[in-house]
């Protein structure tokens, strides 16, 4: 069964976020990013991949260049004004050089060979075709000794597999291929998924069992204070069982020899590459509401401020 693409362009996303609802995963989320960004120093450039509206811009605002990057320009239009309310609410926070927006296709990311040192990808892997093809794409930009951070939904998670002891469901948790739910959700196997980590050439270094309690039983009775504390004892405890719906894992691209390069990045033309003839030596004319491949020609739009590099 083929994926729809997304269907952000007529749902607003925010919705699924809103009136703390998803304060516990929000929340769940939050602590393992901050975890697994722990003792990393090298804040220049970092790409949001299936950045959504925007939730978590405010967990790398200090970098020197951020890249929001999503398929729906309507949730990239929404990340924008995320990033304005929340440099009005908090004015003196800090703000990189560059903040670019760009939609594109995960699987074929018009972003040139090693231009960052942070990937990072939140609840995007569900709705991919193929996981192979995004974790390529995401080791290929990549820099030598940088961080991948990617979150998957987990179909071997604790509910799902007292289900199917108790005979309430069918299909094995324990099996290698993704878990549908409905048309639009694939849940994967932490195997699997390590597998082709390891095949993009990149070594994983951490992994966190996340929302560990995201049960409807315990959200609706547990207060989301006491709910929040004891998730963050859980991520440290049941991340070697693998046992939480949502699994965080950082992997990062070898060092090969010392010599670090740095950032040369001039402007937005430094760093994007084109998807159609995906030739990483190539330059762009760029002009107020357009942008230009040199060497296929291919012409791709500007709206808004947004870089629309789909296909
Ligand atoms: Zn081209």
């Amino acid at each position: 069964m083929e994926l729809r693409k997304s269907d952000y362009e007529t749902y607003d996303y925010r919705e699924f976020w809103q009136d703390n609802k998803r304060q516990y995963e929000d929340y769940s989320e939050r602590t393992a990013i901050r975890k697994l960004f722990a003792g990393f120093e090298n804040k220049g450039v970092i790409a949001d991949i299936g950045c959504g509206f925007g939730r978590l811009f405010n967990e790398y605002n200090d970098f020197n260049q951020v890249i929001m990057l999503d398929y729906s320009v309507n949730n990239l239009k929404n990340t924008m004004q995320s990033v304005k309310d929340f440099y009005l609410k908090n004015p003196s926070a800090g703000k990189p050089s560059n903040i670019y927006f760009i939609a594109a296709d995960a699987e074929n990311i018009p972003l040139k060979n090693e231009k960052l040192d942070i990937a990072i990808s939140v609840r995007l892997m569900h709705h991919l075709n193929s996981t192979s093809g995004f974790i390529n794409e995401a080791s290929r930009i990549l820099k030598k000794d940088s961080v991948f951070i990617l979150e998957f939904a987990n179909k071997k998670n604790l509910k799902n597999i007292l289900k199917f002891i108790f005979g309430k469901t069918a299909s094995s948790p324990f099996s290698p291929e993704p878990l549908y739910i409905g048309e639009t959700i694939r849940n994967y196997h932490p195997k699997e998924i390590l597998k082709e980590i390891q095949k993009s050439g990149l070594q994983v270094k951490r992994l966190i069992s996340v929302s560990n309690f995201r049960m409807a039983f315990l959200k609706n009775r547990i207060r989301a204070g006491i709910l929040n504390k004891a998730e963050n004892t859980a991520q440290s405890i049941f991340s070697f069982l693998r046992l939480g719906p949502s699994i965080f894992i950082k992997a990062s691209k070898p060092k090969e020899g010392n010599a670090y390069e740095g950032s040369d990045l001039s402007g937005i033309s430094g760093i994007i590459m084109c998807p159609s003839c995906r030739n990483n030596e190539s330059g762009f004319l760029i002009t107020e509401n357009g942008i230009t491949c040199s060497k296929c020609s291919r012409r791709f739009k500007i709206t808004d401020g947004i870089y629309d590099l789909r296909i």
